[in-house]
This record gives C-alpha cells, structure tokens and sequence, in this order.
C-alpha cells in the first residue's frame, strides 16, 4: 500500500537537494500532476471546498519541501524529541488526531534536507550526553506510505546505528518494510507497529493495512532483529471488548512464535476532545465512533484544552485487562505505559 498522491508540489529549494531532484523526475516520469509553492507551510492549490473534499484532497497531495527550522519539538512520554521527518499519511482513520492538527488540508509532506536534521539531532545528542536521546520518527505521521521512494527513513535508521548515546522509534500501520530489514540498526530503532481489532480496522481505520497484512510486517521486521512494539491505540471498549482484544493478542502470539526477543507495547484508551468531535462529525458525518460526552469523564489537559476519557471503574477495567493479556501471553515483553 505503497501512497500514490494525485498531485506533488514541490519548494523550488528541494529541487537543490538530491532527493528533492530525484523526486520531481520520478513523479513527472509517472505522468503525475507536479507544480511549485513558495512555502511548505502555506499550500494553497489544494482543491475542495468543503471540510470532507478539502480532506480527501489534502490525503491525496504530496509536499516535497526544506525544512529550515533546526529546532526540534519534545515527545513525552515517549521520547524527548520529535525528528522531523514526514508529515501526516494517506490513511484515513476517523479518530486520528492530526485530523484536528494539521488544519483543514492534511497534506502529507516530506523534507529532502535529511542530512541537516540529522545534524541537528546530533546537536541534541551532544547537549544531552552522557545520558542517552530518544528520538520519534511518527509523532505527526506515519513515515512508511511514503519510504519506498524517499529512503529517509533507512537513512536514519543507519544514522542512529551508529549513535551510542541514541535511539530512534516510530510507528506505523503500513506494511512497506521491505527496503528497511537489511539496514543495519545495531539494535538502535524500536520499529511498532499500530494494531487494533479486525473489527475496529475495518470500522474506522480506512485506507490502512489489514491486521493480517500489519503482523506479517512486524515478523518480518522481527526476523531481522529490531526491537519491536505494538501500540494499541485508541481502545474502544465497545460491547465484546474483552473477547475483540483477547483475539488480538492471541493473534500477535501467533504471528511472532518465539520471534520477538525484545518487545514493548504502549496501550492508549480512546478519548477525544471536543474539538476533535466536531471535526470528526464534519468529515465523517456517519462515524460510528463512540463520542458521546455523558458516557464519559471530562479531564483537563496540560495546554488548557480538556479531553473526555472512560469513566474511572472501566478504565480501570480496561487497564487491568490489558496488563493481564500481556503477561499472560508476553511474559517477557515490557508494557511502556497504558494511559
Ligand atoms: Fe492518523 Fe496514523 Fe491513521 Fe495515518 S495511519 S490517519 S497518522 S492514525
């Protein structure tokens, strides 16, 4: 499910970087409509509209630009830093928060000046040594759709092979891992992978990866050797919860057999804030993502905005559930955090 965007527009400054270059031939050689903006930031040639038309055009455009900015975002609690790499995917999951943070247009876009975001990551590992860096490579994305014809991702990869003082993670529920299994990690990149139900995939995880099709990658990626982790995130504790994720774990046990040495999950609960709802509603109108508010329990957030979460006693439920299912069928792999 490699993205295949309808349009790419490029900053003319990516044309004087090697991959910015390779990249406008390659698209014009595929007869794909390429044209040119002053900013990545500001695109305004993106059809549509309306919120749904903006959004389905936005997922199918491609931003091929320089990123000039040397300071990088922090990541709690997952990492300290942010690498930015690639913006937004061409999945389209009701839920998914960037549908709330990237504006009305979610254009995936990509920067080609790789090697100066790795020296700057370099800076970051320097201020922090002797302690170790951690770095994520998807907090606004998901790097895979595109790594097939960019090879960032397998550039990082290799750089942080030979970081004593860092590691990288990101994550993803594209399959497209084949160009990254002979790059030589060293143990430095925890690659996850984004799982859920077959029913919640279907439900609302559109234009993404089957569950079959997520787990043949993550064995093939734990074959050669990475670090591995599942993410299950959002956790919907609709009816059957407990029988819908008891299958799943029974499924990555059978998938991995004894291939994962070193395995983490992180588990996050669904929760969406109000503005998330409305933009939900505005492009999915017929979602049936559970966002009703009485059903839930109204927390404050750290920026001032609040979040509507399960209510304490499920929550609870859910949690214990989870680290239950874990230990039993990973005894050995570590449960980063549930929130
Ligand atoms: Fe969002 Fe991830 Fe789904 Fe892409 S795959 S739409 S980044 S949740």
């Amino acid at each position: 499910m490699v993205f295949e965007p309808k349009r790419v527009i490029f900053e003319r400054e990516a044309l004087e970087y090697p991959l910015g270059d390779r990249l406008l031939k390659y698209f014009d050689g595929k007869g794909v409509e390429t044209s040119f903006t002053a900013s990545h930031n500001r695109v305004t040639s993106i059809p549509g509209r309306t919120r749904p038309e903006g959004y389905f055009e936005g997922k199918r455009t491609l931003v091929v630009g320089v990123r000039r900015t040397r300071n990088f975002e922090t990541c709690k609690p997952s990492a300290h830093y942010q690498l930015p790499l690639v913006t937004s995917c061409p999945g389209k999951c009701e839920y998914c928060y960037l549908l709330t943070n990237l504006g009305s247009k979610p254009y995936v876009r990509i920067y080609v000046n790789t090697e100066e975001i790795l020296t700057a990551a370099a800076g970051y590992i320097e201020k922090r040594k002797p302690e170790i860096t951690v770095f994520e490579g998807a907090a606004t994305s998901d790097p895979i759709p595109v790594e097939p014809y960019t090879g960032i991702l397998a550039r990082v990869i290799g750089f942080f092979g030979e970081q004593e003082l860092a590691r990288f993670r990101f994550v993803t529920k594209f399959t497209d891992v084949d160009t990254l299994l002979p790059v030589s990690h060293n143990g430095h990149t925890r690659f996850r992978f984004s799982i859920n139900t077959g029913e919640v995939i279907r439900r609302y995880e559109h234009a993404t990866p089957t569950l079959a099709e997520r787990l043949a990658a993550a064995k093939k990626v734990a074959r050669a050797d990475y670090p591995l982790g599942f993410l299950v995130a959002p956790i919907i504790a609709e009816e059957g919860w407990k029988e819908s994720y008891r299958d799943l774990f029974k499924s990555v046990a059978a998938d991995l057999g004894g291939n994962a040495a070193d395995l983490t999950f992180e588990f996050i609960t669904h929760r969406f804030t109000k503005r998330a709802k409305n933009t939900i509603l505005e492009v999915f109108p017929n979602t049936g993502l559970d966002l009703e508010e009485k059903s839930r329990t109204f927390k404050f957030g750290q920026f001032g905005y609040g979040k509507y979460v399960y209510p304490k006693e499920l929550f609870n439920e859910v949690k214990d559930y989870f680290h239950s299912q874990a230990q039993e069928f990973f005894p050995e792999a570590k449960v980063e955090y549930f929130v």
